[in-house]
């Protein structure tokens, strides 16, 4: 594969991972963002991206991004913003702390506080390097059940113990899979400002009494504020009253942009399912398998009338040509080691590999 193939490919799973069910704290950002910034700075003179870097490396970016963020903000009350589903993120607690204690001026940069108290600093870092050993790192490439290790091979799971990480055993190499440290190299400039954005959206969504910038989105660019139940009820009688991902018995039908809302806003009528709640929360972003895409387009072919009659009823739009010609540009130049939602089974997430000469079939 070359390159900017390679490339590519890797970027969709970048994305294919950042389109994962919402993570509970914002470290997946973190992470991104640390070991891009740690590749960044060790490119050797002939322009190659290092093939590892130590945990120790990345928690010492890891805190120089936290930083800022543990200051309080907003005008009337202000307060360090959450940035955790539930109770606090624990890296946060670690700098609030360090800060209360050593560095109580808010607008103190890092490296003052790192002149004035360095033993406490370093305590800092080993505490952020085991948060990170112990919670992201063996998280991260994590689709649904399966770990698909595209960026980074490390030599712990999600058991380890401090015990184990403090012991001199310990290997804190995260060792780059072939071609993803110049990947991250390659792709700082796209990827950076996309990872800032969804981890401000996501703080914004977890601090909405105080930040108001997630409704922005939203009205701008979401989808949310068409009324998609006017072609519900109609999309349900169609699929015969069951989820179109996994045929269940549809009590609470909710409509799902099959080519996803946030590749391509179209709202044809072509392009809209329904599923169960469990389906349509577990696809989200994602493209839907090779299986869903041949059920996708044979509607389409056979149910041309019936989309039609939907749409002129409802007053919806139609493009059968524009959303197949979406479909064919999602699917048809997908990377093989691409990964597709399939399923929830046995509660976990199920992501497959395209099969790209059915796909080709189903949308020629
Ligand atoms: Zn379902």
């Amino acid at each position: 594969m070359s390159n900017e193939r390679g490339a590519i490919a890797f970027a969709e799973r970048v994305l294919a991972l950042l389109a994962q069910a919402r993570a509970t704290s914002t470290y997946k950002y973190a992470v991104l963002l640390g070991l891009i910034d740690v590749c960044l700075e060790r490119v050797d003179r002939t322009g190659h991206a290092p093939e590892m870097v130590t945990t120790r490396q990345l928690a010492e970016k890891v805190l120089e991004l936290y930083w800022p963020h543990t200051v309080p903000f907003g005008a009337s009350a202000p307060r360090v913003l959450h940035q955790n589903r539930s109770g606090k993120a624990e890296i946060l607690t670690l700098i609030e702390e360090f800060r209360r204690q050593h560095a109580r001026d808010p607008s103190a940069p890092l490296s003052r506080a790192e002149r004035s108290a360095p033993r406490a600093h370093r305590a800092l870092i080993e505490n952020i390097e085991w948060k990170l050993v112990e919670m992201p790192l063996p998280r991260l490439q994590r689709f649904g059940a399966q770990d698909d290790r595209f960026i980074y091979q490390i030599d712990w799971d999600e058991h380890i113990k401090r015990r184990a990480f403090t012991g001199t055993d310990f290997s804190n190499a995260i060792r780059f899979v072939s071609g993803a440290g110049e990947h991250l190299v390659r792709l700082a400039g796209l990827l950076r400002p996309l990872l800032q954005r969804r981890w401000a959206a996501d703080v914004a969504s977890l601090n909405d009494d105080l930040v108001k910038d997630a409704e922005l989105e939203e009205f701008l660019f979401g989808s949310q504020r068409i009324a998609l139940g006017a072609v519900c009820d109609h999309l349900r009688e169609l699929q015969g009253g069951r989820c179109f991902y996994c045929d269940g018995q549809l009590r609470k039908p909710q409509v799902d942009h099959f080519i996803p809302w946030a590749r391509v806003p179209i709202n044809a009528i072509e392009n809209l399912v329904v599923a169960d709640q469990a389906c349509n929360g577990g696809k989200r972003d994602h493209l839907a398998a090779t299986g869903h895409v041949e059920r996708w387009s044979a509607r389409l072919r056979d149910h041309g009338p019936d989309l039609r009659q939907i749409a002129e009823f409802a007053g919806w739009q139609q493009a059968p040509e524009r959303v197949l010609g979406v479909a064919r540009a999602a699917y048809l130049l997908l990377a093989p080691s691409a990964l597709l939602w399939s399923e929830l089974r046995s509660r976990e997430q199920v992501f497959v590999a395209p099969d790209l000469p059915k796909l080709r079939r189903a949308l020629a």
